[in-house]
């Protein structure tokens, strides 16, 4: 389809177009490439530097920056130069053929679609909260490098997330800015006709108009919807405010208008994308959307469509505990769901509630979304290792009667899109060892390049990167001090605080409690004694947002407040407040160590720690998440046993001593132990570990090419295979999962015999299969792995049937095992189902 974007001087009038050279400024500044491509940083500086320095929106500063100014550098030469090769840049970005296209060229893959409720892909565009969207945010980024075909679907919130201010009584404040959606380097989408493109959803009363916008990203675009339209009623008009915001009510509408709104744009687009991926369960609803398009437009049945469908939706699970799902109660899917299950799916209202509820529980128990997204998904995922086997725990209810190994929960670990997160010191540094394009193909000969880096190099490279976010503490903290009315003594010494050659931890993430952001606060005059120590001395910079409604989270913050003021310590402790993505960026590229502290085996992932490994920080954080995976004693270190310990205040004390031990004992020591040519020979070589040996393995360009030739390509492959003559594979599925649902629970066991010769063992058993048909089944021996070995799974042969329905199945295996390890079981077995994510009947011989 023929798109035309909405001519920005239409729009606002604030441009002035007519000065040469201004339509490539505007290309340039509505690319947000130069979030992560340095070369454009200089253009933007130039125009203007404070502006720039405090916005990161190159929008804002065409917009702002007087007529003069912009005339005088776009008759500069060198100024037009530099416009034109990043836009010759962009445009080979755009059209190179790139990893996918290089490795994949023959494949059905054509179109990804990606949904998340939030994106972190430049603070100058605020709709994300934090590690949820920067997992959307950096993976497209990648996606983007790579040249795998994602098209990404999000909502444009008029206020984001909250922004902090901390007062100095260290009370955390929410502010909300407005998003001018005219200051957001985002375009209204038109159609060629230039009508703003607008979904239209069935709601209670009165349809619901969302607004369409276009964000582009590299090669990609993300697509945003908002409900502030004109033509809806005032109660829908603010659905899309604010970020987590308002209540349950709020929240289905805003998942409403993600699952069902983006599914509906991306058909206003003429978009079909074989893959559908959902960043956590918000989006979920886009499954019975993607069913209800796919019955239309074959007359299928709703069971039929999402038969079909759901092979070509991936879910991907990102929290660690029950809470973090997110359910809804009965009454308010009643108010939004009855007429659209009724009307649209054609199926009673309580058949789509028990998509979201467990089997036989109280029909009018809460709907979850976790389970909605799984029941409509042809593969579910988690984002660590660990993650995965947490998952698994979690999802067990979906599969009652099944083995926890067996629960169909995969993992991809997540990542993070270095180009995003590098100092410009770094990005020199890892072009001279591994090329300009290095993020863009493969990475297999980073690591074998980075360790061929010399101590005097790395070095020199860490003590610029401190000096560096030195200089920036003490200019974030004066403004903060000021603003927030910290007595003028301090704020007189602001520029002083921090040392450029000092051990500088960081730690910055959510306040919530699980996070335990006050383990070192365990021991007060212990840790002020690290810090102080005058032969090696320790500073710390922290940040965060405690949800606002959270209040342990907030006192947090106040007992950091409240310590670094009663002892003083502001040269060696600064809390900057409004932890965002600029913040971090600055915080990643400067520490010396991350640290990390959350209980296990709460932090999903976490990725915070990732964006150092680019830079030479190193970690120290407990085993949990990435870090579980990640750590070996050459490139960090760890704290905890890697076992979960409840969240007993024992055992965090043990823990913050553990901490104390390892600054007191390894950090510090290493950090300061020093060789002739002044370099810390031990740490040095440490940093080299850590960015050769995990730099790439937790880059997103490694996330999104697992994803892809993991899960993108089979899911395409899958769905391509089932859509075919509308749907029929559906039409089958649904029948032989009819037939067997009928029949299964009349079959029965007959008593098998063994025969065994020495380790050689015959079973045999016959069993009643109550009119089932044998090929949609499968039976097996199967036997508990041991030792952490899989579980042995023995396929059993039919070898004679009798009329009265007793089949005869048998296997003969040899093993040094007891027989009576060995149990019978069913399971269904048809049309490429996979069971037991689509299908989770079983059945054990007792
Ligand atoms: C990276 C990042 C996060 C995620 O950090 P975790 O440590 O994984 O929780 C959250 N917020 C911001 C602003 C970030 O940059």
């Amino acid at each position: 389809m023929n798109l035309q974007l909405a001519n920005t001087d239409e729009l606002y009038g604030l441009i002035p177009k007519d000065i040469e050279g201004m339509d490539s400024l505007v290309e340039l500044a509505f690319n947000i490439r130069w979030s992560w491509n340095h070369a454009s940083d200089k253009l933007w500086q130039q125009l203007d530097p404070e502006l720039w320095k405090l916005t990161q929106n190159p929008w804002v500063i065409l917009q702002t920056v007087s007529r003069d100014r912009l005339q005088r550098h776009l008759e500069d030469p060198e100024f037009r130069s530099t416009i034109k090769t990043l836009l010759d840049d962009n445009k080979k970005a755009l059209s190179s053929p790139n990893w996918f296209q290089q490795n994949h060229p023959k494949t059905q893959l054509k179109g990804v679609a990606y949904f998340s409720m939030e994106y972190m892909l430049s603070e100058a565009l605020p709709i994300y909260a934090g590690g949820l969207g920067n997992v959307a945010g950096d993976q497209l980024k990648s996606a983007s490098d790579l040249g795998v075909p994602v098209t990404a679907v999000g909502l444009l919130y008029a206020q984001g997330y909250f922004r902090q201010e901390i007062d100095k009584n260290g009370i955390q404040n929410a502010l909300f800015p407005y998003n001018d959606p005219g200051q957001l380097p985002i375009r209204p989408l038109r159609l060629p006709n230039g009508e703003w493109l607008r979904i239209k959803v069935p709601f209670p009363g009165h349809p619901l108009w969302l607004r369409a916008w276009q964000v582009q990203v590299g090669r990609l675009k993300l697509y945003l919807l908002d409900s502030n339209d004109a033509s809806n009623l005032p109660e829908f008009r603010g659905i899309t405010d604010e970020l987590y915001g308002g209540g349950p009510e709020q929240r289905i509408k805003q998942e409403i208008a993600l699952g069902i709104g983006g599914y509906k744009l991306l058909r206003a687009l003429d978009l079909k994308p074989e893959v559908c991926h959902m960043n956590e369960g918000h989006a979920a609803f886009l499954v019975l959307e993607r069913a209800n398009d796919f019955m239309k437009q074959t007359g299928r049945s709703f069971k039929e469509a999402l038969a079909v469908t759901r092979a070509g939706n991936l879910f991907t699970t990102h929290t660690a505990v029950p809470a973090g799902f997110d359910h809804f109660s009965y009454a308010l899917m009643e108010k939004f769901f009855q007429a659209y299950a009724e009307e649209e799916l054609d199926i009673d209202f309580t058949e789509l509630m028990e998509m979201g509820q467990e089997e036989g529980k109280n029909p009018f128990s809460h709907f979850n979304m976790a389970y909605l997204a799984t029941r409509g998904s042809g593969a579910v995922n988690g984002v660590s290792q660990l993650h995965g086997k947490v998952s698994r725990n979690l999802f067990r209810n979906l599969f009652p009667r099944w083995p926890v190994n067996e629960i169909p929960i995969g993992h991809v670990t997540n990542g993070v899109h270095m180009p995003s997160w590098d100092s410009e010191h770094a990005d020199a540094l890892w072009t001279e060892a591994c090329g300009k394009d290095r993020w863009r193909g493969e990475l297999d000969d980073h690591a074998a390049h980075i360790s061929n880096l010399g101590d005097e190099k790395l070095w020199k490279f860490r003590n610029l990167s401190r000096e560096r976010l030195v200089g920036f503490i003490q200019e974030r903290f004066e403004r903060q001090s000021l603003v927030s009315g910290l007595s003028p003594d301090i704020v007189r010494t602001a520029l002083q605080i921090f040392d450029p050659n000092t051990l500088t931890l960081g730690f910055a993430r959510r306040f919530v409690t699980y996070k335990r952001p006050d383990l070192l606060l365990h021991d007060p005059q212990r840790f002020i004694r690290i810090l102080k120590n005058p032969e090696r001395p320790v500073q710390l910079v922290m940040a965060g947002k405690a949800p606002p409604t959270d209040e342990s989270g907030k006192a947090l913050i106040r007992k950091w407040i409240e310590f670094i003021q009663k002892h003083e310590l502001y040269e060696h402790v600064a809390f900057l407040s409004d932890y965002d993505m600029m913040l971090t960026e600055h915080l990643v590229r400067g520490v010396d160590v991350w640290l990390n502290t959350p209980r296990r085996p709460w932090e999903a992932s976490g990725t915070s720690g990732m964006k150092v490994l680019v830079n030479g920080g190193i970690n120290l954080s407990v085993l949990d998440g990435w870090w579980a995976e990640a750590y070996t004693p050459e490139v960090g270190w760890a704290l905890g046993d890697g076992h979960e310990h409840g969240n007993g205040p024992a055992h965090d004390a043990q823990e913050a001593e553990a901490l104390y031990r390892l600054l007191e004992n390894e950090v510090v020591p290493e950090f300061y132990d020093r060789n002739k040519k002044k370099v810390p020979e031990r740490w040095v070589e440490r940093i080299r570990k850590s960015m050769a040996d995990l730099t790439s393995h937790f880059s997103a360009n490694r996330t999104v090419r697992e994803y892809t030739e993991h899960y993108y390509l089979p899911a395409a492959k899958s769905y391509k295979k089932r859509a075919a003559r509308k749907g029929l594979i559906g039409k089958r599925i649904v029948e032989a999962n009819n037939g067997l649902n009928t029949k299964w629970h009349g079959v029965k066991f007959g008593k098998a015999t063994i025969k065994s010769n020495r380790n050689t063992h015959e079973f045999e058993v016959p069993i009643w299969l109550n009119g089932m048909d044998p090929e949609h089944i499968l039976v097996e021996l199967f036997a508990e792995g041991l030792d952490g070995e899989p579980a042995e799974r023995i396929k059993m042969k039919m070898d004679w049937m009798k009329e009265q329905g007793e089949h005869n199945y048998h296997a003969k295996i040899v093993t040094s095992r007891p027989t009576d390890h060995y149990t019978v079981r069913i399971l269904p077995k048809y049309a490429g189902v996979t069971v037991p994510l689509e299908d989770n009947l079983i059945l054990w011989q007792h």
